[in-house]
């Protein structure tokens, strides 16, 4: 069995985060999803325990004192981390978990955590971008501009990443995940009995025996 793993998924806003993980989850139930906790208050439909943890600046600010989380940031107006004993749990279990965070927290976990795969999400263009974030209606004007020059800034971090995926179609981007992710399977890093699966079956090693 290969060991669990962290899978960092960051984007621009507007890059279809939301969708492409959703999809992903939903094709593949056997990765685990690691909900942040957010000061931002909750969009029209948002469950808390199921799209984020929403906390007042109190409890968020008690979580960092507490090392609770894995990395936390101050992304545009609120802030959001991840808690970290679900992560560490789920790994030590072999799982895969999906951390959904923008290119600072990224970089946290890059320097806790080296073993986590990094992908960059990108949008088919910027214009389409704009458009994007326009068209989902939940911002403000003032929001749509700190989050549309925040994804410029963030473009300058895709070299920080392992691999890069565009989202002109979500089935696509969902099946470029998926190849990714069958390829981390494979690294040999991530199997410490590779030997042992060899051998299963024979009671003698080759050393030993006239084979
Ligand atoms: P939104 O408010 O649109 O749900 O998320 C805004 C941004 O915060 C997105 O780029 C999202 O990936 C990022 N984000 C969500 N959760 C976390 C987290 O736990 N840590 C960090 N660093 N960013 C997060």
């Amino acid at each position: 069995m290969s060991k669990g793993f962290l899978l960092v998924l960051s984007g621009p806003s507007g890059s279809g985060k939301g969708t492409v993980s959703a999809a992903l989850m939903e094709k593949n139930k056997e990765i685990k999803y690691s909900t942040s906790v957010t000061t931002r208050t909750p969009r029209p439909g948002e469950v808390n325990g199921e799209n984020y943890f929403f906390a007042t600046m109190e409890e968020f600010e008690k979580m960092v004192e507490k090392d609770e989380l894995l990395e936390h940031a101050h992304v545009h107006t609120n802030y959001y981390g991840t808690p970290k004993e679900f992560v560490f749990n789920q790994i030590n279990q072999g799982e895969i978990v999906l951390l959904e965070i923008d290119v600072q927290g990224a970089l946290q976990v890059k320097d806790k955590y080296k073993e986590a795969v990094f992908i960059f999400l990108l949008p088919p263009s910027m214009d389409e971008l704009l458009d994007r974030i326009r068209k989902r209606g939940t911002e403000t004007e003032e929001d749509i501009e700190t989050r549309f020059s925040n994804a410029f800034k963030e473009l300058d971090f895709v070299g920080e990443y392992d691999y890069f995926v565009v989202n002109d179609s979500v089935d696509q981007a969902v099946k470029d995940i998926e190849s990714i992710i069958a390829a981390e399977k494979l690294r040999v890093k991530r199997h410490s009995d590779i030997k042992k699966i060899m051998m299963k079956g024979r009671k003698d090693s080759f050393e030993h025996s006239k084979f």
